[in-house]
């Protein structure tokens, strides 16, 4: 296990795969320690040979234990002198399908690891971050923030706490001189996505296939602004917009977008 030793630090969730561990990589060609947590050992293991154990405290973490996720930011704090210039909340879990057809212990399972970890990490954090000049608040959100989706509905739900959160805690912790802010990634190249997906990705337009370095790279844009939301890619932005102007057209839309038009008796030519 490393010590920052001065250097910038950074916490990430969900560090072992996906964009979580894209951005470890990044901050660390940027010269920060880098805090890596996540459930998944193997995974922490290839990170932390990766980042070299001086630059890294890697360890596993299931965020949804709260005595946990304080005792892993005891340990991270010892090793940066009390310091973290970012709390970034990433890990997260997708679960689909139809709200009803799916099992309760699932959907209480995303509400745990994508909302409640979230709250676990900020609350338990903030010292860390008050104690920090210029710090940031960072979770990961998603474009299902824009809209409740169908066949992913309370995942989408969860993505649309966050976003809430994020701007009322962006007000509260003016009085620190802590920001907060959040990314709403489309469709990423990641593990999280459903066997085949990355496959079927349309070409170009908003829910084109990204890659995850593109998501590292807003964090460390996100580190030196005051934007609060980051769109990736940008034009989810305008679906966000849309979504709020005229919430009724953009049902009409999802539905025939969507695959499961059948299973909902809908004839999208009809419509
Ligand atoms: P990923 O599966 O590659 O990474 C997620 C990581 O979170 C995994 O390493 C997993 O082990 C970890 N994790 C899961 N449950 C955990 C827990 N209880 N405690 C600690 N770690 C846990 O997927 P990703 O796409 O990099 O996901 C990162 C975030 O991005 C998630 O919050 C996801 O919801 C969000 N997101 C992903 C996409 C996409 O298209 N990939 C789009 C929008 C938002």
């Amino acid at each position: 296990m490393g010590t920052a030793n001065g250097r910038k630090s950074i916490f990430i969730t969900g560090a072992a795969s996906g964009m979580g561990r894209e951005t470890a990589r990044l901050f660390r060609e940027k010269g920060w320690f880098i805090g890596g947590y996540d459930v998944n050992a193997d995974g922490l293991r290839a990170l932390e040979k990766e980042l070299g154990a001086d630059n890294c405290v890697v360890r596993k973490l299931d965020v949804t234990d709260k005595a946990d996720y304080e005792k892993a930011l005891a340990e991270f704090g010892a090793a940066t002198g009390g310091k973290m210039d970012i709390l970034y909340n990433n890990a997260g879990i997708g679960v689909g399908g139809f709200f009803d057809e799916q099992p309760f212990e699932d959907i209480l399972r995303v509400v745990r690891v994508n909302f409640i970890g979230v709250l676990n990490g900020i609350h338990s954090a903030i010292g860390l971050l008050k104690a920090t000049p210029g710090s940031l608040c960072f979770t990961t959100s998603s474009s299902s923030a824009t809209y409740g989706m169908p066949g992913i509905a309370v995942y989408s739900a969860t993505k649309h706490a966050v976003k809430g959160l994020t701007e009322a805690l962006s007000i509260e912790f003016r009085r620190y001189g802590v920001r907060a802010a959040d990314t709403l990634p489309g469709l990423i190249d990641t593990a999280i996505l459903p066997p085949g997906t990355a496959e079927r990705a349309p070409k170009e337009g908003m829910f084109r296939l990204i890659q995850p370095i593109e998501v590292a790279r807003i964090v460390w844009e996100a580190y030196n602004s005051d934007k609060l939301h980051w769109y990736v890619p940008e034009e989810i932005g305008d679906l966000d917009k849309a979504a709020g102007n005229n919430p009724e057209q953009m049902r009409e839309q999802i539905v025939q977008m969507m695959a499961f038009a059948e299973a909902l008796n809908v004839d999208p030519k009809k419509q």
